[in-house]
């Protein structure tokens, strides 16, 4: 789906666990800098993904970028296998990198974790490869593409998590720091964020962003009053339908 000039939100759903996992990753297209994958669905998704870029018109080797919200399965979980078909760039937050490129284990793999994690979603654990990062990311950093995309480090969901604001179409990329149901826009998951206060912390950040449109990760796009809706959910600390 073509949400504006810049970024098609790219509407995909997965088996999980068993359980069906509709997911929203976002193409940052830019006819001179090439295009940009933010997050990378589920282990097994890559030829779904690819499938939606192509609807999008970019291939596979336009791919210039993939850049990841954060560690979490869901959003890692094709990385490696979209890395190395494309040959393209990878950015992750400077505190995320780690658990990305396997220096350290993602929450997702920690013994403790794994010990709780359902028998169902085991095999997509361990079919997770960690994968180089060659860009590390910091807060306020400014991307040349997609009429200027900045950085904004939202910690709380993980510690690394960040969100992508792009400054042309005022679209606010969430990842998993927001999340949208039937249009209206929530705090994060409360039951999968690893420290609820900063999270919330992030929210407030967030609201003082002039947005047009939010895309989130689980939930899709909000584009009513999205302004609107942000700021009275910082205002009223609001929080997940959960
Ligand atoms: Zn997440």
């Amino acid at each position: 789906m073509r949400l504006n000039d810049d970024v098609y939100v790219l509407e995909l759903s997965t088996l999980f666990g068993g359980q069906p996992l509709p997911v929203n990753l976002s193409l940052v297209v830019d006819a001179v800098r090439g295009a940009t994958l933010v997050d990378t669905g589920a282990p097994g998704q890559e030829e779904a993904i690819a499938g939606a870029m192509a609807e999008a018109g970019v291939g596979i080797e336009d791919l210039r970028r993939i850049i990841l919200t954060h560690q979490h399965l869901d959003h890692v979980g094709s990385l490696h296998a979209l890395a190395r078909t494309s040959g393209a760039l990878v950015l992750a937050h400077e505190v995320e990198a780690p658990f990305i490129d396997g220096s350290q284990p993602p929450e997702f793999a920690r013994p403790e974790v794994l010990e709780a994690t359902p028998p169902e979603f085991r095999s997509a654990v361990e079919s997770f490869r960690p994968t180089p990062v060659d860009h590390r990311l910091t807060d306020g950093e400014r991307l040349d593409m997609g009429g200027g995309v900045r950085v904004v480090a939202t910690p709380g969901h993980t510690p690394g998590n960040l969100c992508l604001y792009l400054e042309r179409s005022r679209t606010l990329i969430a990842g998993d720091s927001l999340l949208a149901h039937r249009g209206r826009v929530y705090g994060p998951s409360s039951k999968f964020s690893a420290d609820l206060p900063a999270a919330r912390e992030s929210v407030q950040k967030l609201a003082e962003l002039d947005v047009r449109a939010i895309v989130c990760y689980h939930g899709g796009v909000v584009d009513d009053d999205a302004n609107g809706q942000l700021q009275r959910l910082a205002a009223a600390g609001a929080w997940s339908p959960e």
